[in-house]
């Protein structure tokens, strides 16, 4: 059986998918965004970081077998069940642990199943992930290939092909844009999200995330360097009107 490395488990969850849900997440991320909100969740061993301000140490990553895992998510499931939720997984990026999280989601007999990733990964990897999903919550950070390598330090090559294979499926799913300031809220990549989701029977609905300054203080605390490429004071703009033209709903969460 597969093990894994999971950096946390949030209780009542409630922005990950319907219901109330346990939100799992897998460290390791292969991206590096400039707004990350989860230094700690980056790199995919168990590694020891210490709060400056308290001088108190922690281990951030927990090495658990699928059954493990899959132990300790069911002895919360029927409640979770009960008010319609069920678990999410997310990270970092979960999609860097198939293994360990195909062996974990069929442990979890008739919970509902909810996948967050950036869609970074090889395409095998994607469908088959998405097939074991119940909702699929996919954060699409921008179109343009140069500024996501230039914000993410990768291409975005397999996560537009990945993109259109999600929009192909029946799998339900939702697009999660984190709006950045001066990087991704221009007219021009709404309207190329817009174009690219446009005709996806199980499209849910697109959910703008707003950038929050907060991310600074986190990184700060434990040592990480933190240089946004953008002006974190400037407000973020919202073109929700250029998604209600292409007859997909939005949200500002
Ligand atoms: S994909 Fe998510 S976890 Fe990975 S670097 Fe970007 S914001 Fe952080």
């Amino acid at each position: 059986m597969s093990t894994g490395v999971i950096f946390d488990i949030k209780e009542f969850a409630i922005y990950d998918g319907p219901g109330i849900r346990q939100t799992v997440f897998l460290k390791g991320c292969p991206l590096r965004c400039s707004w990350c909100h989860n230094p700690e969740g980056l790199d995919p061993s168990p590694e020891v970081l210490v709060n400056r301000k308290t001088g108190i140490s922690r281990v951030y990553g927990e090495v658990l077998s699928a059954a493990e895992l899959a132990g300790r998510i069911l002895k919360n499931a029927d409640y979770y069940s009960s008010c319609g939720g069920g678990v999410t997984f997310s990270g970092g990026e979960p999609l860097m642990q198939p293994a360990f999280l195909s062996e974990t989601i069929p442990l979890l007999h008739d919970i509902h199943i909810a996948i967050e990733t950036s869609g970074f990964s090889d395409p095998g990897t994607f469908r088959d992930i998405v097939h074991m999903a119940d909702l699929v919550i996919m954060d699409l950070k921008m179109t343009d290939s140069s500024k996501h390598a230039k914000y993410t330090g990768q291409d975005n090559g397999c996560i537009l092909a990945n993109l259109e294979y999600l929009c192909r499926c029946s799998t339900p799913f939702i697009i999660r844009i984190p709006v950045i300031p001066g990087v991704n809220d221009d007219i021009e990549n709404f309207t190329r999200t817009a174009e690219l989701l446009k005709g996806a029977k199980a499209l849910e609905r697109v959910e703008l995330l707003p950038f929050h300054k907060t991310a600074g203080a986190k990184y700060d605390l434990y040592g990480f360097k933190y240089e946004p490429m953008f002006d974190v004071d400037r407000e973020a703009e919202y073109h929700t009107g250029i998604f209600t033209k292409y007859g997909i709903r939005s949200v500002i969460l």
